[in-house]
């Protein structure tokens, strides 16, 4: 079996592994507790939570630890839009057509519950949330924006710097959710001009289970998890230390080895992206052909069943995705491929194949090998149904 679906998990690094092992057996004790088994694990949290600084170059107290990248993106949307409507009467939150489900559910859920209102941006035929439709979109009554920095599903990466500085102009909150950007691209929250940015442990080769949310001092927000003071009182809950451990250790190696990770995957990925659309008729790639995560390729296939294909891909060995990480057994498009503008008989049928620290030219061009009669095979399969 070939695995080529980075985008949606990673294994974890044998290095994060052993960092994380001492702390569910002999240093086991609670953060919070007062003898030396407590500071024992105090201290090794407040170790990672300097690593995760270095890297985002921030403050420690601005560094979050939360259960996943999906509670990030939660405790970002609804904490700083019920803080800011609290403080400033806003009430209008602006995020996009392609954002992950834990952005999109979340907006969804603060219109229908809790008496917001959500602008939808469009976005251009790559997917890509441009300044000129933020910069058009924001008003004095909105209370926060949420745009991705790089996306999970086709790759794209966001002009975030530009957007951050609109925002930060009319005094906005702008929040991005960078979980799938943080294993290939600087995340220094300076540089970028966010003021909150969610991050999952699991797309970096850490642990699944644990997140983090970068919050720029002096931003306001109301917690979802109330109980202990944990983290700075922006989310209460005994801290699950080893993952915490492992998370940082996972996100500071990705620091670390960016150019060499890159410079593994980029070629690899071009070579797929060039090859498919050579060999294979009614291809089209999806997302933008250069602002793109180096580890990422994903097209549309004309009338294919993307589940389908899936399923003869796994028969051959190759792990694959549609793109979001749905089960089979959905007949509906994704809405990200749909905003693109792609019709149905396109969007049914997107693939998605991402790469990692395991992949190497021989797995991609097995995999090459084989794509062009599945997806042959597939059209045939759905004709005839
Ligand atoms: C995977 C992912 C998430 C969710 O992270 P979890 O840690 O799995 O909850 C959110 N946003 C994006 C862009 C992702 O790729």
């Amino acid at each position: 079996m070939i695995y080529m679906d980075y985008a949606a998990t990673t294994p974890v690094d044998g290095r994060v592994f052993e960092a994380m092992q001492p702390y569910f057996s002999a240093s086991f004790g609670n953060p919070s507790s007062v003898h030396r088994y407590g500071q024992i694990a105090e201290a090794a949290i407040d170790t990672a939570r300097e690593k995760v600084a270095s890297v985002l170059g921030c403050r420690v107290d601005e560094v979050i630890f939360t259960s996943c990248g999906s509670e990030s993106d939660n405790l970002a949307l609804r904490g700083a839009a019920l803080a800011m409507r609290e403080k400033t009467g806003a009430s209008w939150i602006i995020t996009s057509h392609v954002e992950h489900h834990a952005v999109s559910k979340t907006a969804e859920q603060l219109e229908k519950y809790y008496g917001f209102q959500v602008e939808w941006l469009e976005v251009d035929e790559n997917g890509m949330v441009t300044p000129e439709a933020v910069k058009k979109a924001v008003c004095d009554k909105t209370a926060l924006v949420s745009v991705m920095y790089a996306n999970n599903e086709i790759g794209t990466i966001n002009p975030i710097r530009a957007i951050a500085e609109i925002c930060r102009k009319n005094n906005i909150l702008f929040h991005t959710d960078a979980v799938q950007a943080a294993a290939y691209l600087p995340v220094n929250v300076d540089a970028l001009g966010v003021d909150m940015m969610s991050l999952g442990g699991h797309k970096f080769y850490g642990p699944k289970g644990v997140g983090a949310l970068y919050i720029r001092k002096g931003t306001l927000l109301i917690p979802h998890l109330t109980g202990g003071g944990q983290e700075s009182g922006f989310r209460a809950g005994t801290q699950n230390v080893p993952y915490i451990v492992g998370f940082a250790e996972a996100l500071w190696l990705a620091n670390e080895e960016r150019e060499k990770r890159t410079a593994h995957v980029r070629p690899l990925r071009d070579r797929i992206i060039g090859s498919v659309l050579e060999t294979i008729p009614d291809s089209q790639l999806t997302g933008h052909l250069e602002s793109r995560l180096p580890n990422h390729a994903s097209f549309v296939f004309k009338d294919v069943d993307g589940n389908l294909l899936l399923q003869l891909l796994d028969s051959a060995g190759f792990a694959c995705s549609s793109g979001s990480a749905c089960k089979t057994g959905n007949p509906e498009p994704s809405e990200v491929v749909t905003s693109l503008g792609l019709t149905r008989d396109w969007a049914l049928g997107s693939l998605r194949v991402t790469l990692g620290v395991d992949s190497t030219v021989e797995y991609v061009d097995e995999f090459l090998k084989t794509l062009p009669t599945l997806v042959n095979k597939a059209r045939q399969l759905g004709s005839n149904s």
